[in-house]
């Protein structure tokens, strides 16, 4: 199996997610955010593809990361190939973030025709940034996401509980009450 990616993994990551992380850049998403920061990433034809072993092979040999992290592009949009490149990736004891323009709601539509990848993709995410960026809602200090609209989102809380469930730090930086 392929994975169709923007560039190659960045390292040593200190702003998408918690301590070193290591971030796969996928390439392809149709939200069309105004002001996206990264608007290469959006056509499905562009980056380029790489076997998903390779990448398997590549965060075998991380060193010194927290996690990995999920970006891109939309993740969303290679719900298969991320599955198995998440599997392995938990066997190494990583912990996986990931950022999506849907939110968390719209993934776990079950009348949607890809809820069944999605949710089987979200049974490997620890915390997922869920939302369209909203230029209107755009906040530089904010931790970990672009604008205010934006959640972070604890999925092995939420998975469990059947609703949405905010992360710590999210519910701390928004002074919202445990
Ligand atoms: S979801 Fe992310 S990558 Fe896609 S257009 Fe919005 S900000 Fe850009």
């Amino acid at each position: 199996m392929k994975i169709r990616l923007a560039s190659s993994i960045t390292m040593d990551s200190i702003v998408d997610g918690p301590g070193l992380r290591a971030v796969l850049w996928t390439q392809g998403c149709h939200h069309k955010c105004k002001n996206c920061h990264n608007p290469q990433t959006h056509d499905f034809h562009g980056g380029f593809e790489v076997a998903v072993e390779e990448v398997i092979e590549e965060i075998n040999k991380l060193k010194l990361q927290r996690g990995i992290t999920l970006s891109g592009g939309d993740p969303f949009e290679q719900p298969e190939a991320l599955i198995e490149i998440c599997k392995e990736t938990k066997k190494l004891g990583l912990d996986i973030w990931a950022y999506t323009g849907y939110t968390f709601e719209e993934l776990m539509d079950i009348k949607n025709p890809k809820y069944f990848k999605w949710a089987h993709l979200l049974e490997y995410i620890d915390v997922l940034v869920d939302g369209r960026f909203i230029e209107e809602k755009k906040d530089l200090l904010l931790k970990f996401r672009g604008s205010r609209n934006q959640r972070i989102i604890d999925v092995r809380k939420s998975l469990n509980a059947k609703k949405t469930m905010l992360h710590l730090e999210y519910m701390e930086e928004m002074n919202i009450a445990k």
